[in-house]
């Protein structure tokens, strides 16, 4: 299929990210409804053909867990990509609307997600790394599916902003800038589903109204104090006195975790900086605290960080779940990736290193959801 820019009409827009915006659109010549992807990205022309080159391997990617893809074209300085449009929309907004998702059908989240990272590593050798609730979408058939992996390296680093996982669910190894694997997107798995069962972000206040700016409070705390014009700038310029010497305390100085914490936070300052261009162009920046549960405590983007290396992981609510859920959970929560005893020179016990996805399938929570009939097209239907 050969898509152009012209024979695409734009129906309404479904939601814009850190890098792009989406909308639903109509391939006017073939009539089918198609959700397009507009990334903006200030690169080379040379580049930008390198990434389209590289998105052709989407066509390949065949899967019932995964969006499919229609095609992408440059339209400068964008790049556009067409996927099949998923009308129940993401998760993230499905659970705003109807509150925490009943545990049968997080099992068969759960199992989509799964068998779409399997499918992923298994047979194209990429890891999805952007695993969160906004990229697993719905569709009224009850079909449940996983979009925007990072298949093209060049368009991983021309937008970073895009491709690289939205900090907060991003494994602890990743955020300390140590060697990462298929592993991080079943952390960023078990993030989402604790997420997605208790019907809010799982590092953020329990008192908080659950609210859809919540990871905009993030940013926006971590930038009270940095300027409109100089997001980025005042960053380099050195404001140690909003990075502090307790959010980036690590007993030694860590010059990967510190990096990583840094380019996070210009990320913050730039999407910070688009968001307010936006909407007011300006005005007064409220620091909105975010705490975590019950410490009253208000954490920046960079405490959070450090908490998620240093503290114990999340884990779902006591006595509310079945064990086999719990389990599961826990599993993909796993602090330690790896399964090497670097003291004993041996591997880790199973029970102690985080699963690969594949190993996730054969766990009995997802036996069970591969068994049991949940009517997900019920549920689907039931979203307004
Ligand atoms: P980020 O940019 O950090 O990945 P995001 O996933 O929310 O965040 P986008 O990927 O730009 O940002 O998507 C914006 C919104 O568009 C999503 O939250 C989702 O609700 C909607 N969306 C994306 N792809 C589709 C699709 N194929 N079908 C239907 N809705 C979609
Ligand atoms: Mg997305």
């Amino acid at each position: 299929l050969d898509l152009r820019n012209e024979d695409l009409e734009v129906l309404e827009e479904l939601g814009c990210g850190n890098g792009g915006t989406v909308s639903r659109a109509l391939h006017v010549p073939t009539k089918v409804v198609m959700a397009k992807k507009v990334v903006h990205i200030a690169t080379s022309d040379t580049t930008r053909k390198q990434i389209l080159r590289e998105l052709q391997i989407m066509h390949d990617c065949s899967s019932p867990y995964i969006v499919s893809f229609y095609g992408a074209y440059l339209q400068d300085p964008h790049i556009c990509m067409c996927m099949e449009f998923m009308d129940k929309g993401s998760l993230d907004n499905i659970y705003k609307k109807v509150g925490p998702i009943p545990e049968p059908i997080l099992g068969k989240i759960a199992l989509a997600v799964v068998s779409g990272l399997t499918y992923l590593y298994e047979v194209h050798k990429i890891m999805h790394r952007d695993v969160k609730p906004s990229n697993i979408l719905l569709n009224s058939a009850g079909q449940i599916k996983i979009c925007d992996f990072g298949v093209s390296g060049e368009l991983i680093n021309s937008v970073a902003d895009t491709f690289v996982g939205t900090s907060t669910y991003m494994s602890p190894e990743r955020i300390s800038g140590d060697p990462y694997s298929v592993k991080s997107d079943v952390w960023s798995l078990g993030i989402s589903l604790v997420e997605l069962a208790i019907g809010r972000f799982p590092f953020s206040s329990e008192d908080d109204t659950p609210s859809s700016d919540e990871e905009e409070a993030f940013v926006r705390l971590s930038l009270a104090g940095v300027d409109e014009e100089g997001g980025e700038s005042t960053f380099s310029g050195g404001d140690a006195g909003t990075i502090g010497d307790d959010t980036l305390s690590p007993a030694k100085p860590d010059k990967k975790r510190e990096s990583i914490m840094l380019a996070e936070r210009q990320r913050a300052a730039k999407r910070e900086s688009l968001r307010t261009r936006k909407h007011s162009g300006g005005g007064a920046r409220k620091a909105t605290g975010v705490s975590l549960a019950g410490s009253g405590h208000q954490m920046s983007i960079l405490e959070l960080l450090q908490y998620i290396v240093n503290e114990p992981a999340p884990r779902l609510p006591a006595g509310r779940f079945s064990p086999a859920c719990e389990q599961f959970v826990d599993a993909t929560l796993r602090k330690e990736p790896v399964g090497w005893n670097v003291k004993k020179k041996g591997p880790l016990p199973k029970e102690v290193a985080r699963p690969t996805p594949k190993e996730l399938l054969e766990y009995p929570w997802m036996q069970q959801a591969a068994a049991t009939d949940v009517d997900v097209e019920a549920f689907a239907r039931s979203i307004p």
